[in-house]
């Protein structure tokens, strides 16, 4: 039996499609691991960075994707909990060592040896991946393979920096670039009461904020109409950080949800001065995963999905990178 996957070689812009098709026998799964038949795989931005090379590949050739929902067809050795038929996910922690002072501290998502789906191991641009069985989450019953795929990555994380963001249940929060991620965050921000601004320079992402629930919406540079408790910026810029900082209420968080930021530029010390707090999101990890994805049914939690076949890869990233994909993009290995 073979997979078939879209494979990185070679980090290349686009428009020179780096992502190849290649055909290979299904690989078997180890001690401790799963082998699942992928149904879905959602698209990030961190994949696109990644394929460019903006984020430097940590091993090539790679099959990026790190949002998988699969059905399990073997389970090896010392896997405990599953059962093959099963539906799992995996996300972007693809494993830690679990014997780290982060790990034994409740903080595996800084362990040093931490590896990443898609980027030390291959991922879910394909119709079947290799995931460690300890790292991979049962899904809630409420969502169908492609509605739950976005939420492995930009719901978890997103729920990650709300809790890094320190924003309380009725506080005022600044979304910063509204994207699939800030699409899911928005939705437990709401749920917990908070009033929400929304700030990006796109036009149609100001009426989404504004259809889904946002107060009020305006351009990076717009003055919120209120001090913010809070708030996350999702945009890859550097500049973007020093708005959300400047529309911070004394005491308040800036939370930057962005594995790769164009760079910081030098702002004055009177925007952090008083207490305001910068403060960075790396991944996740397991327990937010499960508390997101528990609240994601109860809330529960909706996303549009832009769906592609999974061949079409390269030009899923591309509509992303064009501002282009709706709510979220996921890739379709499996038959609908
Ligand atoms: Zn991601
Ligand atoms: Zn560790």
């Amino acid at each position: 039996m073979t997979t078939r996957s879209m494979t990185l070689s070679r980090p290349a812009p686009l428009t020179a499609s780096p992502l190849a098709l290649e055909t290979r026998s299904v690989p078997s799964p180890g001690e401790g691991e799963l082998l699942l038949r992928v149904a879905a795989c959602g698209v990030c931005r961190t994949d696109l960075q990644i394929c460019e090379g903006d984020i430097e590949a940590r091993t090539l050739p790679i099959v990026p994707g790190h949002q998988i929902v699969g059905h399990l067809e073997a389970i090896g050795p010392g896997a405990d909990g599953w059962k093959v038929g099963q539906r799992a996910g995996i996300g972007w922690l693809a494993s830690t060592c679990g014997a780290c002072a982060f790990c034994l501290g409740g903080r595996e998502n800084l362990c040093p040896q931490a590896r990443f789906t898609g980027w030390d191991r291959d991922g879910g641009y394909a119709t079947h991946a290799v995931v460690r069985g300890d790292f991979a989450f049962h899904l809630p019953d409420g969502f169908d393979d492609l509605a739950v795929a976005p939420l492995l990555c930009g719901g978890i994380i997103g729920y990650r920096s709300l809790k890094r963001s320190g924003i309380r249940p009725g506080g005022v929060l600044g979304l910063y670039g509204f994207g699939a991620s800030a699409l899911l965050t928005i939705q437990v921000a709401l749920h917990w009461g908070c009033r929400v601004f929304v700030s990006t320079r796109s036009a149609s992402e100001r009426a989404r904020a504004l259809a889904l629930g946002a107060a009020w919406a305006g351009g990076y540079d717009e003055a919120p109409p209120a001090p913010l408790d809070a708030s996350i910026t999702f945009a890859p810029s550097g500049d973007v950080v020093v708005s959300a900082l400047r529309a911070t209420a004394r005491g308040g968080t800036v939370a930057i949800n962005a594995i790769h930021l164009d760079r910081i530029p030098s702002f004055s010390y009177d925007l952090l001065w008083l207490e305001r707090n910068l403060v960075s999101v790396a991944n996740y990890t397991r327990d937010d995963a499960r508390e997101f994805l528990a609240l994601a049914a109860e809330i529960p939690v909706r996303t549009a999905t832009d769906v592609f076949p999974l061949e079409e890869a390269n030009e899923a990233l591309a509509r992303l990178k064009r501002g282009e994909i709706n709510g979220a993009a996921v890739l379709r290995s499996g038959e609908l």
